[in-house]
């Protein structure tokens, strides 16, 4: 491709509200620029990327035996209604009605339309085990929609559906799986952590995600060198209370205008360990309000909570001041003590000895409080695990890391067959539910989690197997003959090996090219300048920015050679 005749919308700055490397540098870069919030145009090297991740995430699928359908984004309520998800799914859906006043949403993930696909064309058992996938564009009208590619409203996924006769059909999928992605993510050149996921409703133990490493990932992991690995919202926190101090009688004691954990432990003068955390949650489904306790140091885990209640994420909200006083107390000055609701227990809380908490009475406090004497409620693992706690499976410190989440595998089991007659005839003559397992990446977040890991300050450094293009070729003087003709035959040349290669034929300086194919992410960069008319040009290197002069011989068989060993 001829550079004049390109779309290059490469830019010197980003705007103000794009914060971590990716989002800056793709819509620098000219990969990507925005519409609306958390809506993007892919541009010219934007979209080659995105169809190479693609591309390589076909052929692994195709090599694990998945076939590849399309399906569409419009999906109609029905169908949601089957699987009782309409009502549950909240917000993030986007609703719409057609002329007809007829209802549908733009499908965030597509488990109705696979699961009511295999109820109308799996014929027989003898077709099964049948994994069935698509790379489409989903819709989800987040709450933050932020950080460029990273959390869109529209987005492209990869999802994949599993259908198994039985549990041990699906323990064998959902293995395939997990290797597929295991060998995507190496290809794509990034570092990634499986990790044990919450499976939420669902329930069962059978979900990972795939973590990308990286600063600027919104998820927490906690991981041990023995293998453990688990999304914090996951990870099993291991109590250590273990007081063996004398329990002394409760007392309560004035606290004025004392409500937030600082506050009162600096007017009482003891450390926040010794405080319980008291915080009233709502399941705005049912209105039932809730108490959960943990240790004033530390966090509810909400989603332990979810399950717990047996609810949804989207139904669960913090409790109004209102709420609060119709539990009889006030808000700031909670405790679990004699309340009308059930009361959540952190495992550490109900371990700890004389502690603080509200005393359900404006201005006042309970010192000396203990769990089973003063209070008593459901005992649970309710807490965010944090670094240094210890891992479930061998008992060592766990170290916390971030990650961004670029894929997620699940064993559904039954929870869609079931409601929506997805059946087979088994061998007694009897019908019986498929068994089900589901299987995301996000391509345009992966897209995002390569340029978190392959950057500096120059701009991006694109692994060559998702790079736009391989190389450009740079004469540094359009008048000078020697240089350009040298230019023209290194681009013929490496253009009739099949190498992806731009010819930089635009009327502005080497240094401006330069910038914008640092920026860009070239891997290579081959320059004709001085010495053309020896047959030497300058050949750079952008992993490793590294500099070389070479004959341009040795230049294309590098290039050639390099790009043979992806193929
Ligand atoms: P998150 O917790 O980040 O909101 P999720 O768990 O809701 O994601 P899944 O339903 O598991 O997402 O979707 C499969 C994959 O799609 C995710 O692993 C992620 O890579 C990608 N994905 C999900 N939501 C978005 C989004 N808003 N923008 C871009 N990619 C997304
Ligand atoms: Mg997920």
């Amino acid at each position: 491709m001829r550079a004049s005749k390109m779309l290059i919308a490469t830019a010197k700055e980003a705007p103000q509200e794009a914060k971590i490397q990716s989002h800056i540098l793709l819509l620098r870069g000219g990969f990507i620029k925005n519409l609306v919030a958390g809506v993007y145009n892919y541009l010219p090297f934007g979209l080659r990327v995105l169809n190479k991740i693609e591309t390589i995430i076909r052929e692994e699928l195709d090599k694990s035996g998945c076939q590849e359908i399309l399906s569409s984004a419009i999906q109609p309520k029905e169908l949601w209604e089957e699987s009782g998800r309409w009502s549950k799914y909240g917000s993030e859906l986007f609703r719409f009605q057609d002329r007809h006043n007829r209802e549908f949403c733009l499908g965030p993930t597509h488990e109705e339309i696979f699961t009511s696909l295999a109820r109308d064309l799996i014929k027989s058992p003898k077709q099964l085990p049948m994994n069935l996938y698509q790379i489409q564009t989903k819709y989800r009208d987040e709450a933050r929609p932020r950080f460029g590619l990273m959390r869109g409203r529209e987005f492209k996924m990869k999802d994949a559906y599993s259908f198994d006769r039985d549990e041990a059909g699906l323990e064998a999928s959902y293995q395939e799986m997990y290797d597929a992605y295991s060998r995507i993510f190496k290809r794509l050149g990034l570092e990634c952590k499986p990790v044990l996921a919450d499976t939420g409703a669902i329930g069962g133990n059978g979900s990972h995600q795939f973590m990308a490493l990286s600063k600027a990932g919104e998820s927490d992991i906690v991981y041990c060198d023995c293998g453990y690995a688990a999304d914090v919202e996951k990870a099993e926190a291991i109590s250590t209370e273990n007081s063996n101090e004398e329990l002394l009688p409760i007392q309560e004691v004035e606290t004025p205008n004392k409500r937030t954990i600082e506050e009162v432990t600096n007017f009482l003068g003891v450390d926040t360990k010794k405080l319980i955390k008291s915080i009233v949650y709502k399941d705005t489904e049912t209105n039932e309000l809730v108490i959960a306790c943990v240790r004033g140091d530390r966090e509810v885990n909400e989603i332990k909570l979810v399950n717990a209640m047996n609810t949804a994420e989207a139904f669960l909200s913090f409790a109004t001041e209102e709420d609060i006083k119709s539990l009889g107390s006030i808000h700031g000055f909670v405790g679990p003590q004699n309340t009308k609701c059930k009361v959540y227990v952190d495992n550490e809380v109900a371990q700890m000895h004389n502690a603080v908490c509200g005393a359900n009475k404006l201005n006042y406090h309970l010192v000396n409080v203990n769990y089973g004497r003063d209070f008593t409620g459901i005992v649970l693992d309710l807490r965010k695990a944090v670094d240094g706690d210890l891992c479930p499976c061998c008992g060592q410190p766990m170290k916390l890391t971030r990650g961004i989440e670029v894929g997620q595998i699940f064993k559904l089991g039954t929870k869609y067959s079931e409601p929506m007659g997805l059946t087979y005839q088994n061998q007694e003559g009897k019908n019986v539910p498929m068994v089900m397992g589901c299987y995301g990446i996000g391509v345009t977040r992966t897209m995002a989690a390569i340029v978190e890991q392959y950057n500096d300050e120059f701009g991006i450094k694109w692994p060559l197997n998702v790079a736009p293009y391989h190389v450009a070729v740079c004469p540094v003087s359009l008048k000078d003959e020697n240089q350009v003709n040298l230019a023209e035959k290194i681009y013929q040349t490496l253009k009739k090996n099949g190498i992806e290669v731009i010819i930089d034929d635009r009327d502005s300086s080497l240094g401006f090219k330069m910038k914008d194919w640092e920026l860009v992410g070239l891997p290579y960069v081959i320059v004709c300048g001085k010495k053309a008319n020896e047959g030497i040009i300058e050949f750079k290197d952008r992993m490793t920015n590294s500099k070389t002069e070479i004959n341009y011989d040795d230049a294309i068989n590098k290039i050639i050679c390099a790009v043979e060993d992806i193929r």
